[in-house]
């Protein structure tokens, strides 16, 4: 049913985005072991002990090849221009999209998704182009812009816009909804930064770390476009597009704490949802015809946002420290399987 500007099975787009060393870890003596080259080429350097030559020589100059790859010092304006400005394009146009960020804890995602009130994220940036770009054609009919923000959480769904008890996910004509989610209206770019800085400080979070939000969360940003005009003999015409942008948890594994046996399942069900869209991606670029979207709650929620597989977008963040080497190092072989597909 869907049509893209792409070729349809083309493979989804993917890109890397290396963060800055961070105080703590320039604090604790990490060296860089990320380099990249020409806004494309990643190389990976693992530091061996000294007297480990033979592992050092093996394991020295990884090479991966995205679509992009962002070094960083890259502007959040830059990162929206290349991986989403295209997608918001084309929601105005009818048509899906999804964005999602993939990485470690600690890796950027949240950051680059919705960034901070100095330097905003993805979702601010393509909301504020959005409104920009609807601005330009007002002449040619009515949009109305609607935003939900819901979060997934121990296979448990979440209005992060009202908060309260768990949504229960309906499968109605429209495909899968969730039942009383909240679809905020949005007017201008102003509102949304605080609507969704105030959405982010509701995703669940740790009980050991009650500021930090947990590595388990996903959260997911849909905005709705819908587009009334009158055509030629005076009858309205709607065409709505969605557009998904996710911060999805973090795909490290799950580490051994006090708290094991309930962080075990959570860390199961955490990689079952990660692990369904991977599926799902794989089987819709195969053109298979069984889509295992009922695999996971995350992948109910984007049935109607991964049909298009042309309309998604991958972002792996990293950091540069050596001590993440192998978060890193899973994260851009994860990516790099996502380019094959
Ligand atoms: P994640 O959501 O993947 O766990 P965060 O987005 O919270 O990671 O990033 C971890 C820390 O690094 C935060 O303090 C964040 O502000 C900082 N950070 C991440 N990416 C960047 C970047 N590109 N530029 C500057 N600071 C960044
Ligand atoms: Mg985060």
């Amino acid at each position: 049913k869907q049509s893209c500007g792409r070729e349809i099975g083309s493979r989804i787009l993917v890109f890397v985005r290396l963060r800055p060393m961070g105080k703590k870890e320039r604090e604790a003596g990490s060296r860089c072991c990320v380099r990249i080259v020409n806004q494309r080429d990643v190389y990976l350097t693992e530091f061996a002990s000294e007297n480990d030559y033979l592992r050092l020589k093996r394991l020295r100059g990884r090479h991966f090849t995205f679509d992009a790859s962002f070094p960083d010092s890259t502007t959040q304006q830059e990162v929206y221009l290349t991986t989403t400005a295209e997608l918001v394009e084309a929601v105005l146009q009818g048509r899906n999209g999804s964005v999602f960020c993939y990485g470690a804890t600690g890796a950027g995602k949240t950051y680059t998704m919705l960034g901070t009130v100095e330097n905003p994220g993805v979702m601010v940036l393509a909301i504020k182009d959005l409104f920009t770009k609807i601005r330009q054609r007002s002449c040619d009919g009515n949009h109305v812009v609607h935003l939900s923000y819901l979060e997934v959480y121990n296979e448990t769904v979440r209005d992060l816009l009202s908060p309260g008890r768990p949504l229960v996910l309906r499968e109605d004509k429209q495909g899968i909804v969730a039942a009383n989610l909240t679809q905020y209206r949005a007017y201008s770019t102003d509102e949304v930064m605080a609507l969704l800085q105030q959405g982010n400080q509701n995703r669940t979070t740790e009980p050991t770390r009650a500021n930090e939000t947990s590595s388990r969360s996903h959260a997911i940003l849909q905005v709705m476009v819908e587009y009334r005009v009158k055509d030629a003999s005076n009858n309205v015409v709607n065409r709505v597009g969605k557009l998904s942008l996710i911060d999805l948890a973090g795909s490290e594994r799950a580490l051994a704490t006090d708290q094991r046996t309930l962080r075990s399942l959570e860390g199961a069900n955490i990689n079952k949802s990660l692990l369904a869209l991977s599926s799902c991606i794989n089987a819709l670029v195969e053109g298979k015809k069984h889509i295992p979207y009922r695999n996971s709650k995350l992948t109910q929620l984007l049935k109607d946002s991964l049909g298009g597989v042309c309309n998604t977008v991958m972002m792996a963040n990293i950091s540069p420290s050596n001590l993440c080497f192998g978060e890193t190092q899973n994260t851009l072989h994860w990516a790099d399987r996502a380019k094959e597909i």
